[in-house]
């Protein structure tokens, strides 16, 4: 099949909530990085009430511990749907709070704790200390191997059973700046704490990431066709281990 016969369906889980640090450019990203090779996308904005069912990839933006608040009841009541989505294969993209979320329960400071989605064996409870800053990740996946970004977090996230890091931390703390593991991934759900957006400087991600989803759609796999990335490059390489 030719990029131009193919399509994905995007859900931008709650963006009038979580929605920090212009998380929104990395569904710009994947739209634009999906039409400048033909490949159609449709984008639904999901908001309270909404139906998650049925798209092909997933994404949750980052927010305070308030709106996180008034998401994760919501995402809460949505927990077996979107449980069955990841066992078909879907694609998730989940940063700081909206990764916070797809544990087991996000523990904020001196207040009841939120109860995530659990789409992968992790949990985050609130530290003393908000890690702010540049990171630089060294991945084992991708090419380049790193992943650039900033963090605003005070979450510190344990990763447990076979949920794995997206990568280990170069520069900045990562999940909890003790174990310098950076990010979770199970099965198709990546978290992560980088916000900046996230895959403007990294399009080889979003690539990776839209590769899977068509994989999920299609059953096979598809190599994207090469962009020109000479910008995104630059601005990914200025950025490799500065530190803020
Ligand atoms: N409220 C969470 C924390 O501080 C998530 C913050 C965010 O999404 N940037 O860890």
């Amino acid at each position: 099949m030719q990029e131009r016969d193919l399509s994905l369906s995007i859900a931008h889980l709650y963006p009038k909530l979580l929605n920090l640090y212009g998380d929104m450019g990395n569904i710009i990203t994947l739209k634009n990085r999906c039409e400048w090779r033909g490949i159609s996308v449709s984008v639904s904005q999901i908001n309270i009430g909404d139906d998650v069912s049925g798209y092909d990839l997933y994404f949750i933006g980052g927010g305070q511990d308030k709106q996180q608040e008034e998401v994760a009841s919501e995402l809460y009541s949505n927990k077996d749907k979107l449980t069955i989505e990841r066992d078909k294969g879907a694609v998730f993209l989940g940063i700081c709070g909206g990764y916070q979320l797809f544990g087991h329960y996000y523990q904020p400071h001196d207040k009841e704790k939120l109860l995530g989605i659990s789409l992968m064996d992790a949990y985050t409870v609130a530290g003393k200390k908000r890690f702010i800053g540049n990171v630089t990740v060294e991945t084992d996946f991708l090419n380049p191997k790193t992943l650039v970004g900033f963090e605003n977090h005070s979450g510190l996230t344990y990763l447990q059973g076979e949920t794995k890091p997206i990568g280990i931390v170069k520069v900045g703390a990562g999940n909890n700046g003790v174990d310098k593991t950076a990010g979770g991934r199970y099965k198709n759900v990546f978290g992560t704490y980088l916000h900046g957006s996230l895959l403007p400087k990294n399009p080889h991600f979003a690539d990776y990431l839209i590769e899977l989803a068509l994989e999920k759609k299609y059953g096979e796999h598809f190599t994207l066709s090469k962009l020109d990335d000479k910008l995104e490059n630059e601005t990914h390489n200025s950025l490799i281990l500065k530190s803020y």
